[in-house]
């Protein structure tokens, strides 16, 4: 009897799991998904949110962040989510570890059981009302010869994880964006010399970091070149650059190189289910509805102007108040 007992536990457990009915799932633990668990939480909103790393996001691959609002100094980008982590859990935010493979959803009748969508990692299924999808973006990749090969022997796209493999070296960053002209200059707290090379004239990156950036005495520039091979056998030696006006090439030698020219975003697990626009972002409307009812996008992931922490946070708290009002609806309840 006992022995039945003992064995009936766990498979109740996981029957209970499989059964379960989540109102939201949050994919992702970047600012707009802990932002989006924020407000779901105080909403009183049974939530989960699904991690494939560590959350934060991109956000504590940075050293500093200065616009951020709220901290005159700036706030270091790992302590900045620890804190939104720590604001979210406190408030009763779940997180679950894995990578979300897929997203189903069921055709049927007009009733709420016909509304549950499925989300998948591994071999586990969790049944949910809505989903925001806030699984933001990763660094886009040169695509020359070398560059994989090379990876972890000189090529990064993390100043702040690699910057003190490079003390007294001679490194170039590749790119003329925010992201790419501040952790040049981050690096040049470690690196000897730097080059920034742009594919175009003159820098995209907000005036403040370009005043920075032509002052520091150990950056220099290669304007309208385009790197087209990355050079070494076992390490990094260096990079053929090609000028995109004048067509010469040549080499510059260096031990390390650090590429931020843009980004992917994370939206391939969701196979054609949701509209995706230009570089596969997701398209949503005014309140982050993507083209699936109870189902929303946030963040980097989402076709929009400008990808960065406090929009990220503004879309994850829209986000969440558009799947509220839809559980609200759905249930034919108020939580307020
Ligand atoms: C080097 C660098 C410096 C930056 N500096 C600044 C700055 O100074 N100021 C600023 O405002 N912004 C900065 N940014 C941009 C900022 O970090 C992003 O705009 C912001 O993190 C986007 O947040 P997000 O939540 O949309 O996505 P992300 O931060 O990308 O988070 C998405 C999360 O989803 C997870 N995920 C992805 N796919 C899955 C899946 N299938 N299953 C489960 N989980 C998944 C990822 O692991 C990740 O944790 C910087 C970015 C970089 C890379």
């Amino acid at each position: 009897m006992s022995e039945v007992l003992t064995q009936a536990k766990p498979n109740d457990k996981e029957k209970d799991k499989e059964e379960k009915i989540y109102d939201a799932i949050i994919i992702g633990g970047g600012p707009a998904g802990l932002t989006a668990g924020i407000y779901l939480c105080r909403a009183r909103i049974n939530t989960l949110l699904i991690e494939k790393a560590l959350p934060g996001g991109q956000a504590i691959l940075t050293e500093i962040i200065e616009n951020y609002p709220g901290f005159p100094l700036g706030i270091a980008g790992p302590e900045l989510m620890q804190k939104m982590e720590e604001q979210a859990v406190g408030f009763g935010l779940k997180i679950e570890y894995g990578e979300v493979a897929e997203v189903k959803i069921k055709e049927g009748r007009e009733d709420k059981e016909d509304k549950v969508k499925m989300v998948k990692i591994n071999n586990q299924e969790y049944r949910t009302l809505t989903i925001i999808l806030a699984s933001g973006a990763e660094a886009s990749k040169l695509e020359v010869p070398g560059e994989e090969e090379l990876r972890g022997r000189g090529v990064s796209y993390c100043a702040t994880c690699d910057a003190p493999f490079f003390k007294d070296q001679k490194i170039v960053v590749v790119g003329g964006g925010d992201t790419a002209i501040e952790e040049a200059l981050y690096l040049t707290k470690f690196v000897r010399e730097a080059t920034i090379i742009h594919r175009r004239d003159r820098l995209r990156a907000t005036k403040i970091l370009q005043e920075r950036v032509f002052s520091n005495k150990k950056i220099n520039f290669a304007w309208d070149s385009l790197v087209t091979k990355i050079l070494g056998k076992e390490k990094v030696e260096g990079v053929l650059v090609q000028n995109k006006k004048t067509g010469k090439e040549k080499v510059i030698s260096c031990q390390g190189v650090f590429v931020f020219v843009g980004n992917i975003p994370n939206s391939k697990f969701l196979n054609k289910l949701i509209k995706l626009g230009k570089k596969d972002y997701i398209l949503t409307d005014d309140n982050m509805m993507t083209s699936q009812e109870g189902i929303y996008a946030c963040g980097d992931v989402r076709k929009k102007l400008l990808r960065q922490v406090v929009t990220a946070c503004g879309e994850g708290a829209t986000a969440a108040f558009a799947a509220q009002k839809y559980i609200e609806e759905l249930k034919g309840v108020s939580y307020k």
